[in-house]
């Protein structure tokens, strides 16, 4: 059964409007922005701040940019809509095309929804139908890991790691989905052990709960190459999904890769699974896709799974409303088309080492500063209460909360951990600013969270 505990946020004094949407937080109404563009959000006449997180990681090339809002309002003067159950449209089209044409990975076919979460559990269905398209519905078993997260629907859920957003509704969840170790060596690597020493012992926890299901059951393993925001941005050590795909391969395994967060561009490579030396048989991407300009993600399906459906039935029943949108596709396509045509993948990389050696520099010799870890634009610093044990601040400090919520006061919007819980290790906030931040606004970003970290460290008492 899971647990943890959990730790309300505390009620404002008193709400400044009354709002009729059901937030997060029935007690803690959020700010409202009035006008968003560039890298800064505006949430008054007098509060201008800078988002140095894009949401969740999700503006890569800032607000309101004038090629992409020229491109939506074209989209919706020539089609705004068309069920794409009997209709496809030029951008749906060419949105494909620009992610997937002469890719040399054989990811052939790609599906537009409106979600991450939806893209996972499309994912999900799309390998289950791989193995009935053969007749192998003993394929049945998802596995996942720990600490790491894939969306909020049910399918996404049940794969993802994040208690406080599980445990209500485990009830309601797959119960066909077990979880291994995350591969997050600053928490769990041992000190004795070598780099590739935790490799195989990952390897062997992977092979040993495939053999514990029996293999010829699994359907697939998922996981992020660069997990988000459950444990801040935490890439995998050298070889390990190299490791990973071979014992996928061979069981016949399908590996699928959930890039919602880290892909199309943002950890320095257009999409993450480029630096791992695998390629995965079924990836979702979301954020980056559309930059924010409109609800989009996506699943790119290697050959060998299109192959399977349209030797099969030939179809993927999946039809929803908005698959596809009109809309979403022609501003996902006005942003990857700045992506590719300014070089942003690369200058993510180079603003990225620009945006380290600030980090650490500033912070690395801090009391409560154990780790600055991260790629491309897709940092994050992780604090611990004692940097000799690693250990996390207990959950009711609410260290990185505070720390998030203080730079949040001094003008720089920052991305908070999923909050840790008791026996989760890792306390961190997140920076992912959009690949077109210039090193100035680099620098002040870096500046105030150095500050608001040195506030929150004076106030903890421990
Ligand atoms: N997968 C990953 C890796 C994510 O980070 C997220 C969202 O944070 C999702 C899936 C779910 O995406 P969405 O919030 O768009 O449903």
């Amino acid at each position: 059964t899971l647990s943890y505990d959990f730790h309300p946020p505390a009620p404002k004094p008193e709400s400044p409007h009354h709002s009729f949407l059901l937030h997060r937080s029935l007690l803690l109404p959020p700010d409202t922005v009035t006008h968003a563009s560039g890298t800064t959000l505006t949430l008054s006449p007098t509060r201008t701040i800078i988002d140095a997180c894009g949401g969740a990681a999700v503006s890569c090339i800032g607000h309101a940019n004038d090629e992409v809002l020229a491109a939506t309002i074209a989209q919706m003067r020539s089609v705004s809509y068309v069920h794409t159950g009997a209709y496809t449209t030029a951008a749906a089209e060419s949105l494909a095309s620009i992610i997937l044409n002469k890719n040399p990975y054989d990811l052939e076919k790609a599906l537009f929804v409106s979600s991450g979460s939806e893209a996972v559990d499309a994912a999900m269905k799309l390998a289950r139908q791989y193995f009935f398209e053969t007749g192998r519905p003993e394929r049945r078993n998802f596995v996942a890991r720990k600490q790491s997260y894939h969306g909020n629907t049910i399918g996404a859920m049940s794969l993802s790691s994040n208690l406080p957003r599980k445990v209500p509704y485990e009830p309601l969840l797959l119960t066909n989905v077990s979880h291994v170790s995350p591969a997050y060596a600053y928490q769990y690597q041992l000190a004795e052990e070598s780099e590739e020493q935790y490799v195989a012992r990952l390897a062997e926890e992977l092979d040993g709960e495939f053999r514990r299901l029996g293999p010829e059951s699994v359907i697939a393993f998922v996981a992020e190459p660069i997990v988000g925001a459950t444990s801040g941005c935490v890439p995998a050590p050298a070889g390990y999904f190299r490791a990973v795909r071979e014992i996928c391969d061979r069981y016949g395994i399908l590996l699928v890769l959930d890039e919602v967060m880290c892909g199309m561009g943002r950890s320095g490579s257009y999409f993450a699974f480029e630096q791992e030396g695998v390629v995965p048989d079924i990836l979702t991407i979301g954020k980056g896709l559309g930059g924010g300009y409109a609800p989009i993600a996506g699943v790119l399906v290697s050959r060998k799974v299109v192959d399977r459906l349209r030797d099969g039935t030939g179809m993927f029943n999946h039809g929803q409303t908005y698959q596809a949108h009109p809309l979403s596709c022609a501003s996902a396509l006005a942003v990857q088309k700045i992506i590719k045509r300014d070089g942003l993948v690369a200058r993510c990389r180079s603003m990225g080492q620009f945006l380290e050696g600030e980090l650490r520099e500033a912070l690395e010799g801090r009391k409560h500063v154990g780790n600055i870890r991260g790629r491309g634009l897709f940092w994050a610093v992780e604090f611990v209460q004692n940097k000799e044990t690693k250990r996390s601040f207990e959950p009711r400090l609410e260290f990185g909360h505070r720390v998030q919520k203080k730079a949040f006061d001094l003008g720089v919007a920052i991305y908070p951990g999923a909050g840790t819980v008791d026996g989760v290790r890792g306390d961190h906030v997140l920076i992912a600013p959009p690949y077109t931040i210039t090193e100035t606004e680099l620098r002040k970003i870096v500046e105030v969270v150095r500050e608001a970290y040195d506030v929150v460290e004076r106030s903890t008492m421990l």
